[in-house]
C-alpha cells in the first residue's frame, strides 16, 4: 500500500504522516515513513535556497524523485511494508506545475519516466487557505518569498488534480484540529486495511 499526503507548507503533513505512520504499525503492518524532497538525493534541500529557473527545479525533484522511487520506496513495497510519503508527484504537478507555470504535458511526460509510473493507491490532500497556511509556516523564508498568490494558484492546482483523479485523492480541511484531521484519514482508510 502506497500513500501520500499533499498540501501547502504548514498544512500538516509531516505530523499527519507521522501519526498515520503509528496508526498503520499499532494494526501490524510495516510501516516505511518517507518524504520528499531529500530521500532520493540528499544534497536536494539545499539547492532550494537558490533562486533556480521552474525547468531547473522541476528536473532536481524529478532526479530525487526517481532515486527515491527506486531505493526507497519500491524496495519497500516489494519487501510488504506499507509506504507512507511527505509528498510526492503531486507536489510537483501543484508548486511547478501550476504554481510556477511549467506545461503539465511536459511535467507528465517526464515523470512517467522518473516515477516508472508508480503511483499512490490514496492521496490525502491537506487542504487550508494560503493565508492560514503562511502563518503556519512563519519564519520559512522561503514560503515568504513566495508570496501568497503563488500558494493560491498551488492550492487551486491541487485541488483541480483531486477532481480529475476522485477514487485517488482524498481532499480534507487541514484548518481542524490534529486530532480531527487524523480521525478522518483513518476513517477513510479503513476500506483499505484487512
Ligand atoms: O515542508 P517541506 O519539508 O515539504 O518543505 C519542502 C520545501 O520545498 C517547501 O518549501 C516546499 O514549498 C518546497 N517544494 C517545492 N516543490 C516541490 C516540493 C517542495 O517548491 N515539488
Ligand atoms: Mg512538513
Amino acid at each position: 500500500l502506497f500513500l501520500t499526503l499533499e498540501g501547502l507548507d504548514g498544512s500538516g503533513k509531516t505530523t499527519q504522516a507521522a501519526l498515520l505512520a503509528r496508526f498503520l504499525e499499532e494494526r501490524g503492518l510495516r510501516v516505511r515513513l518517507t518524504r520528499e524532497p531529500g530521500e532520493g538525493l540528499k544534497g536536494v534541500r539545499g539547492l532550494l535556497e537558490e533562486e533556480l529557473s521552474p525547468e531547473a527545479e522541476y528536473l532536481l525533484f524529478s532526479a530525487d524523485r526517481a532515486e527515491h522511487v527506486r531505493k526507497t520506496i519500491l524496495p519497500a513495497l516489494r519487501e510488504g511494508a506499507c509506504v507512507v510519503s511527505d509528498r510526492y508527484l503531486d507536489s510537483s504537478l501543484a508548486y511547478q506545475g501550476y504554481g510556477r507555470g511549467l506545461p503539465l504535458p511536459w511535467l507528465q511526460e517526464v515523470a512517467e519516466r522518473a516515477t516508472l509510473g508508480l503511483k499512490p493507491h490514496l492521496t490525502f490532500l491537506l487542504d487550508l487557505p494560503p493565508e492560514v497556511a503562511l502563518r503556519r509556516a512563519k519564519g520559512k523564508d522561503r514560503m515568504e518569498k513566495a508570496g501568497l498568490a503563488f500558494f493560491q494558484r498551488v492550492r487551486e492546482g491541487y485541488l483541480h488534480l483531486a477532481r480529475s483523479e476522485p477514487g485517488r485523492f482524498v481532499v480534507l480541511d487541514a484548518t481542524r484540529s490534529v486530532e480531527e484531521v487524523q480521525e478522518a484519514i483513518r476513517a477513510r482508510l479503513k476500506a483499505f486495511l484487512p
